[in-house]
């Protein structure tokens, strides 16, 4: 057992209430991972708050303990985790001053803000957490493993992203083992999609625009109106707009209100979009990244595309 290990294993035993937190506008990663880390440590008899303070969407539904998601913490408590979060602003202010004793991630910017800090290059955090919970003393429940896959297949896209190691597929399997449908999930988390989320795709893709091999595309606050979509995310159009061959990375711009727009990067193998998102105060992996920047679309774009142009020469010039 790795010293890391080992330290885990000890605050885990140590402790008797946890909170096991997670960022804003959480990913299947996000709520996996809150769930899976959260449901072992309360089969281990501790007193577990489960903590998203965007709550958790219908699709999560399915798993263990989604039903006991707060927005918050509530009173005193022993130990906070915080999991697939590179900085302690993503957990949208829950912690207030405290510091954390645990950081559980595997974003490449991630800023080893907690006493202990278990950050790999994974596929997805849910990986690191089946990985190593063997190591913690806790128990591996078939709803444990079923909530850690739901990351898995989530964070990778169904096994699609470029950080996908036959390591990851051996995680996959072995949770798949615990007599999980993974097929299942994987239409109900990646497949299906509400009538509303491909009215919005609509808007999106009619006002797509390529520069050089930038694609990009905006959703305002007036296109989810007039799709009747009740998020104010994406509905995973900048998945679609990542497979458009020919465009190196893709940028999508969602207006969150009059003075936020929330941007989204993907990008082929060998460009690092994690820069332009971390110059913008955001985050992510080199292939994947994001953040939230003050100003109306019209003053946040020229910016961003002028920070994108950067990341494709970079590129170039090794
Ligand atoms: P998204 O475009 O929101 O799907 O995010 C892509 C990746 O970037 C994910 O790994 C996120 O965790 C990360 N990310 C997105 N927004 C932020 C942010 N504001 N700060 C740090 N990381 C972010
Ligand atoms: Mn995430
Ligand atoms: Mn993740």
């Amino acid at each position: 057992m790795t010293l890391l290990d080992q330290q885990i294993r000890e605050r885990f035993a140590a402790a008797q209430r946890i909170a096991v937190i997670s960022h804003i506008r959480p990913d299947g990663d996000a709520i996996g991972s809150v769930l899976g880390l959260g449901t072992a440590l309360q089969e281990a008899g501790k007193d577990v708050q489960f903590v998203l303070a965007d709550g958790i969407s219908a699709v999560y539904r399915f798993l263990k303990n989604a039903g006991l998601a707060q927005k918050e913490i509530s009173g005193e408590i022993d130990l906070a985790v915080v999991v697939d979060c590179s900085d302690l602003e993503r957990t949208g202010g829950v912690l207030g001053e405290r510091q954390p004793e645990m950081n559980i991630d595997h974003h490449v910017t991630n800023l080893h803000y907690a006493q202990v800090n278990l950050v790999e290059d994974s596929a997805a955090t849910a990986e690191i957490i089946a990985k190593h919970l063997p190591q913690w003393g806790l128990p591996f429940s078939r709803e444990t493993a079923e909530a850690l896959l739901t990351g898995i297949l989530t964070d990778t896209i169904g096994f699609r992203t470029s950080n996908v190691s036959a390591e990851t597929l051996h995680t996959a399997a072995s949770l798949m083992e615990h007599g999980i449908d993974m097929p299942d999930i994987y239409h109900r988390v990646l497949v299906e999609r509400t009538y509303e989320a491909v009215r919005l795709w609509g808007r999106g893709i009619d006002k797509l625009q390529r520069m050089d091999s930038i694609l990009w595309g905006v959703l305002t606050a007036e296109d989810r109106k007039a799709a009747a979509y009740p998020g104010k995310d994406d509905a995973e159009l900048i998945s679609l707009l990542s497979s458009v061959r020919d465009a190196d990375v893709a940028v999508l711009f969602i207006e969150q209100d009059a003075q936020h727009v929330k941007v989204s990067w993907r990008a082929r193998p060998g460009f690092d979009v994690s820069r332009a998102a971390l110059h913008f105060g955001g985050g992510g992996h080199a292939p994947a990244a994001g953040a939230t920047i003050e100003g109306t679309l019209e003053e946040v774009i020229p910016r961003v595309l002028d920070e994108t142009k950067q990341v494709i020469e970079q590129k170039k010039t090794g």
